[in-house]
Order: C-alpha cells, then structure tokens, then sequence
C-alpha cells in the first residue's frame, strides 16, 4: 500500500507542476481570490468532495466523508499573493503587473490539491472524514480569522487541524517543526502627537510634536530592553514617522505608526499598556496632546505538544528523523493561528532551499521562488500525517 501510494503521489508530479505554475501566472490579491477559488472548487468537485464556496467571500471547503466513522482531520491552504513586482525570468513568471506568489501559497494551494486527488482515489481506505480548507488573505487581511467565524471547523467538528509553509531557509526533502509558541502575535498602533504650529525661529509660542516625538521613539524602544525578560522575545518597530513640512515651521501634528510582536499574550498585553502609558507620560510632560489607537492582529501561535510530535514522527516515517529538524520560533506571524485558538493542530514547514537551483531568496523577495520537488513531498507529508491521525495504516 505505502509503495503504491508513494508510485501515485510522485506519479503526479507533472500535474502538480502544472497546477502551481497556472496559480503562479495569476497571482490574485487578499479576499481576490476568485479565479484560484474557482480553479480549486473545480478540481474538488471533479475529485467527487462535497463543496461549499463563497465562505469569507472567496474560501472553499471540501470535505470526503470516509466509508466508516471516525475523527474528522482538517488541512489549510491559504490562496494570496502580495503585491510585488516579480523579477524571475521564467516561462511561469507572473502575468500580472504589480502582484507576485511571493510567499509560496500557491505551493500550499496545489499540495493540498494534491492531497485531495491521492484520497479520492483511496475513498474506501479512509475513516472518519477528511477537511480541506482554502482561505483567502492571510497577508495581513485575516482571512482565516473570518472562515473560523463562518464555522468552517464546525458540522462536522474539526478534531484537529494542520497546515504548513514552505520554508526557505531549510533544505529542499526537509521538514521544520516548532513545539509550543512557533510564530508571534502581530498587533498595530498609531500615535498621533497633536502640538501647536509656529515658526522655527520661536518655539516658545509653539508646542512642538517632532521633538515630542522624538522622546516617545526613545522611550517606547526602551520597553522591550528594559522591562521584558531578556530570555523573553518581543519586538517593538515603529517603521512609520510623518510630519512636517518644512525647514522653517513647527508642524501641528506627527503620526507615528508601528508594530507589536510577542510569543506571549501577557508580553503582548504588557506591550499594549506600556505603550499607551508612555505616550500619555511623554506627551503630558510636553503639554501636548495625543491619540493613540492599537489594534489586534494576529495571535501567538501555538503547536499542540502531541499535535507537532504527531508530525515529527508521520514525516520521520517517511524520509527519516534526520530530516526532520528542530526550526525557532520567529517574530513573524500566521494567521493560522486563529485556527488553533479553536482546535488543536500544528503548523509545520517545507523546506524548499536548493542553491543549485538558485532558490534561495526569502519571502516577499521579487526573486522569490520555491523548488517544485516540494510539490510532491509536500504532498506526501500531507498524507502521511492524515494517515497517523486518522489511524488509516496506509502509510505502513
Ligand atoms: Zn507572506
Ligand atoms: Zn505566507
């Protein structure tokens, strides 16, 4: 059984290539998912799942219900593209101005298609049932925050879910994993610093908000520094400053835009409340005043302890625990995490480096690229994984 699955797997490599190269040419946006959606509803319904479309505006799910009972397993794929010019020169270069699979979901949509063929071609092997998920814009845009809210882990109730990411910085025929906190939370804020305009020449009949500025940029810094626990990890970036308009005038105002990331709720909360209380502080002494918004993005996420063992030793099943490695967790985020505030899950990584191949560009890089061996392979871990958890022995 396991050499005939792998013959089939590997078998379809050419398809495979061919899907993610057509995803890759037409690359679509946050929530713009509609020709990918489509191309994905497509193949689910000639693969005979039921499926259900239109979920978070451009989500599809598949479900194969096995021939027996048993637990329900569910895997994720997320469907956007960033907006980068692509500077590869392959024939699958993006066709789209602007706009770039520069983060390889293109990759996750075909390995999860993937994994749909090898199954539907296996319906009698399987118990319990089998969930794909397809969200839209996980670059910022929180699309997997919304499918959970449209009840994509419910009827019926998800009992674990697994999702992965091609990695760049580990070889191609590898696996990443990361127990417990793997990925940050990601929050936003904006401060506004509102003084008072004047000339340059004299300050004293102005109030003003660049210098106040200034001694927030400073002291907001000093949080993670100073009142986080060195063996802790949090990050503060305020990557944007404007205000201002000449050499000669005091501005009225300067907005000040920036990031919170944490491996903790607690430092992600503690981050929130220092933040705000040192631009109340800061802006006080000055006499100016100030608007501070912070919004939430995603959370902390966390590898279930048994969830991400079960991925070790599925994938070490396969090619050996020696390719199996340990990766750190990252200040990055992914909203795959809203999935496993719900159910318990893993998130792994791919490895796709090949410097033979000249992949080697990170993510969000115009020369990004990914090594299409993991195509396959990805979609043998897949398999492999839902093999363990659903207890099906296909697998050996
Ligand atoms: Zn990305
Ligand atoms: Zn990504």
């Amino acid at each position: 059984m396991e050499g005939l699955l792998k013959e089939r797997i590997y078998g379809m490599k050419d398809w495979l290539i061919e899907i993610r190269r057509e995803i890759h040419m037409y690359p679509e946006l946050g929530f713009e998912e509609v020709k990918t959606s489509r191309l994905v509803s497509e193949w689910l319904e000639r693969f005979g799942l039921e499926v259900q479309k239109g979920i978070a505006g451009t989500g599809v799910i598949g479900l194969l219900r096995g021939k027996s009972p048993g637990k329900t397993v569910a895997i994720r794929a997320d469907m956007d593209a960033l907006p980068i010019e692509e500077f590869n020169q392959v024939p699958y270069a993006s066709q789209i101005k602007g706009k770039m699979h520069a983060c390889g979901h293109d990759a996750h949509v075909t390995i999860l298609l993937g994994v749909a063929r090898v199954f539907s071609s296996f319906r009698d092997q399987v118990k319990g049932n089998i969930k794909w998920i397809f969200q839209p814009a996980e670059e910022g845009g929180g699309g997997g925050k919304r499918m959970v809210e449209e009840g994509v882990l419910e009827n019926p109730h998800v009992d674990a879910i697994f999702g992965a990411h091609v990695f760049p910085q580990i070889e191609i025929g590898k696996v990443g994993i990361c127990e417990g906190k793997a990925l940050a939370s990601a929050d936003r804020f904006t401060i506004k610093v509102i003084g008072q305009s004047g000339h340059a020449a004299s300050p004293h009949l102005a109030k003003d908000p660049i210098l106040v500025s200034g001694h927030l940029i400073t002291q907001i810094h000093c949080i993670v520094s100073r009142e986080v626990d060195p063996l802790d990890s949090a990050v503060i970036t305020i990557g944007r400053v404007s205000g201002g308009s000449a050499f000669n005038i005091i501005p009225d105002e300067v907005e000040l835009l920036g990031t919170v990331r944490a491996l903790s709720p607690e430092i992600r909360e503690k981050m929130r409340k220092r933040v705000e209380e040192i631009v109340r502080g800061v802006t006080q002494s000055f006499g100016v005043e100030y608007r501070f918004e912070y919004e939430y993005g995603y959370p902390v996420l966390v590898n279930e302890p048994e969830m991400i063992k079960l991925v070790s030793s599925a994938c070490a099943k396969g090619i050996g625990e020696e390719k199996v490695v340990e990766v750190q967790p990252s200040m990055g985020a992914e909203d795959f995490a809203f999935y496993l505030e719900k159910v318990p899950g893993a998130f792994f990584r791919l490895g796709i480096r090949n410097e033979s191949k000249g992949i080697v560009h990170p993510y969000h890089n115009s020369r990004f690229d990914i090594d299409e061996d993991v195509l396959p392979f990805g979609v043998e871990m897949f398999v492999r994984i839902i093999d363990q958890f659903l207890e099906l022995g296909m697998m050996g």
